[in-house]
């Protein structure tokens, strides 16, 4: 049963971030009747909240009617993930909040224009996002999803602590992975999960927030994570999470090989391992997998 169906429409965006696979400007994109047999899927699968991926989300003409035609088919939450440099666009914001879009997920590269704008490899982003951060602050809660590089990941504790000042509730940390490019220098900048796990358990020790989910690490299973920091742990099956793509492609987020799905021998003695959805196979070929070792 999904809570929540997340719609890529298409993968264009305004920004052209390291390695992400979302900047096909001309790639496949849902047109409205594709949008709404998604939609209505969605809700047939249970799902009553609505993720609007991409790509960037804000980028589509159709924003507003997706958010109208999700509201009447009974979604009761819509969240934008985005950048947010749309709603630093004069009344952007406040027609969101107008049209049914109840919450954000901000896209964070860096804790400083100097490192979000080189990893998005866009000037003026960061100044960007923090006038739409600005222009949405009151309408709607604010998550962050902070992607770590190699290059960003000792900052993560700073993005943390710099974003929670400005509003965001909650963070998302993923790690970047190099199977959607063939590019050296993408692979160069997939982290070690052992410096990803350090910075996490840095940014939990700050305390800023009382919520036990404060930040959640996705790509880091168990066996990476000391006993005294697996709040952070992420389990994609408990998420609920039905992914819908341009072609009609609908799959639940813990079948994707971006969340998992390999086990080495030792992970039969695991004591996690009937919650662990696995390794990353890209991440495996990259690093080797000296890092993962059962769980007593
Ligand atoms: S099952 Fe394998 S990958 Fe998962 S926590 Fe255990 S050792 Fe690590």
């Amino acid at each position: 049963m999904a809570r929540w169906l997340e719609i890529s429409a298409d993968y264009a965006c305004n920004n052209r971030c390291v390695g992400c696979f979302s900047v096909a400007d001309g790639g496949p994109s849902m047109d409205g009747r594709e949008l709404t047999e998604q939609l209505r899927a969605g809700r047939a699968a249970g799902a009553e909240w609505l993720w609007l991926g991409g790509g960037e989300p804000t980028m589509r003409r159709d924003l507003f009617a997706i958010v109208r035609a999700a509201r009447k088919l009974g979604y009761r939450r819509v969240k934008l993930q985005t950048n947010a440099m749309m709603l630093a666009s004069p009344g952007f914001a406040a027609r969101c909040a107008d049209e049914g879009v109840t919450e954000i997920n901000l896209s964070i590269k860096g804790a400083t224009a100097e490192t979000h704008d080189r990893l998005a490899q866009t000037p003026g982003c960061f100044d960007l996002m923090l006038q739409g951060v600005e222009a949405w602050r009151g309408r709607g809660p604010i998550e962050g999803d902070v992607l770590a590089y190699r290059s960003n990941v000792d900052e993560l504790p700073a993005i943390v602590r710099r974003f929670f000042a400005l509003g965001v509730e909650k963070f998302w940390v993923w790690t970047l992975s190099a199977s959607d490019s063939a590019l050296p220098e993408v692979a160069a900048e997939v982290p070690r999960l052992a410096d990803v796990v350090r910075n996490v358990q840095a940014a939990m020790d700050l305390a800023l927030s009382p919520r036990a989910d404060f930040i959640t690490s996705l790509h880091t299973p168990p066996c990476t994570v000391p006993a005294s920091h697996r709040g952070c742990l992420f389990f994609a099956a408990d998420l609920g999470l039905l992914v819908a793509n341009p072609g009609g492609h609908r799959f639940l987020l813990e079948t994707s090989p971006m969340e998992g799905g390999l086990y080495l021998d030792g992970c039969a003695t695991c004591s996690m391992r009937a919650r662990c959805g696995g390794l990353r196979a890209d991440y495996v070929a990259l690093h080797g997998d000296a890092e993962f070792r059962p769980v007593p």
